[in-house]
């Protein structure tokens, strides 16, 4: 079988994908999930002129010829407007926040300003609007300013908030089940045989599902046997994605393919021209998709990377594709063979300006302590030539 283009194998599983419903959160649980609606303002931000700084409301004909004395006829504050309108020879007392009273067009700050009982002198000229903040001029109502599919950060919290969105509408998460295979494996915390070691891809791809916003169903470990692969598949017919993990190639020990078939989902299974990670299987079964990720740690992990998380931002609907991030190399690499590398690297700043890429001399796709302790992946297209210390190589950035 030729081996699949990493772009080809992505294309294939992005093929009709649609994003799953919407639900009304509340805002407080909304960071980090994914708006499923445009927010537009009802209201203006601030809903009337305020003052920008303590001081006073004045009219700026008034004092026009600073220094000049006005009779104090009130206060406003934050929250507590001045009923009256400020007249001829006239201040109010005013306070950051308080919406501007009628008849005053500017605020002299205190500093420029003597107060005495009831009244105050202004000892600076007044420009018209000076430290007053118009009505609307943060945002005005019929204003669209969240557009579905963003990733909601704290930024876009707060300005939801401002615009009076207790609620919002967001996708929900993403069901994945999680299945570990392998005889050879207990969970962590379990007394494993001499011959065993522990299952780090159930906590490891459900973590980064998660991290990509969905939620998880962690089926454990299934032992090598065609029965107990498919109880657990039969276990995650609620999950909008399977992913297994082990037992993804046919060797005698390799069951997820045929336990996959004989649970109803049509599957094709790939070796994918990449580096880590080359056996997998992609199938779906009605509206599940599943992914049979290679066993190794590091192949297990670079795959859900560059499939699980695509899958993922496709089925909350997420908007935009990361830029492409480059960073020089920091040491010469060799000329690549017809499968595209992913190479475990570590960054530091350059005197240019520009990040450092050092990869990794060992690359064994068991050795997750590199994958830890790496900062990014150095992307080698297929057949890419052999490149000199110093050269610009596009990079991904380990970001879960
Ligand atoms: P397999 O793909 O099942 O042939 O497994 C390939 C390698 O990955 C073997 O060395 C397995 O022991 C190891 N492996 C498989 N599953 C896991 C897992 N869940 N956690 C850690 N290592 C695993
Ligand atoms: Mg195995």
């Amino acid at each position: 079988m030729a081996l699949l283009p990493v772009e080809e194998a992505l294309a294939r599983i992005l093929t009709d994908v649609k994003p799953v419903a919407a639900e009304a959160v509340p805002l407080a649980e909304a960071p980090g999930r994914v708006l499923a609606e445009a927010l537009k303002t009802r209201r203006d931000q601030p809903p009337f002129a305020a003052s920008a700084m303590d001081g006073y409301a004045v009219r700026t004909a008034d004092v026009a010829q600073a220094p000049v004395r006005l009779k104090t006829v009130g206060m406003a504050a934050a929250g507590h407007a001045f009923a009256g309108s400020v007249k001829e020879g006239q201040a109010v007392r005013i306070f950051t926040g308080a919406p501007l009273p009628r008849g005053a067009d500017a605020v002299v700050i205190q500093e420029n300003a003597t107060a005495e009982t009831g009244f105050v002198t202004i000892n600076q000229n007044a420009r018209h609007g000076q430290n007053v903040r118009n009505r609307g001029l943060d945002f005005k109502a019929g204003e669209t300013l969240l557009a579905p599919g963003i990733d909601l950060n704290a930024r876009d919290i707060g300005l939801a908030a401002a615009m009076n969105c207790a609620t919002v509408r967001v996708r929900r998460k993403p069901l994945v089940a999680v299945i570990a295979t392998g005889d050879e494996l207990v969970l962590p915390g379990q007394r494993p045989r001499t011959d065993q070691i522990f299952s780090s891809n159930s906590h490891a791809l459900a973590a980064l599902a998660e991290h990509f916003g969905a939620k998880t169903l962690n089926l454990g470990i299934v032992a090598d046997s065609l029965k107990a692969t498919e109880r657990a598949i039969a276990k995650a017919a609620a999950a909008d994605i399977v992913v297994t993990s082990g037992g993804a190639s046919v060797g005698d020990h390799d069951f997820v393919q045929e336990a996959l078939k004989r649970s109803g989902v049509k599957l094709d299974f790939w070796k994918i021209a990449m580096r880590p990670g080359k056996p997998f299987m992609y199938g779906r079964r009605g509206r599940q998709r599943v992914m049979g990720l290679p066993g190794n740690p590091v192949s297990a992990l670079v795959c859900a990377r560059l499939f699980l998380k695509p899958l993922l931002d496709a089925l909350l609907g997420l908007a935009g594709q990361p830029e492409p991030v480059m960073a020089r190399l920091g040491a010469p690499m060799k000329a690549n063979d017809s499968r595209q590398d992913y190479v475990r690297a570590t960054l530091r700043q350059g005197p240019d300006g520009l990040r450092i890429a050092m990869p990794y001399a060992l690359q064994d796709s068991s050795m997750q302590r590199t994958l830890r302790e790496s900062h990014c992946l150095i992307v080698r297209l297929p057949q890419a030539p052999a490149a000199a210390e110093g050269e610009l190589v596009p990079i991904l950035p380990l970001d879960f």
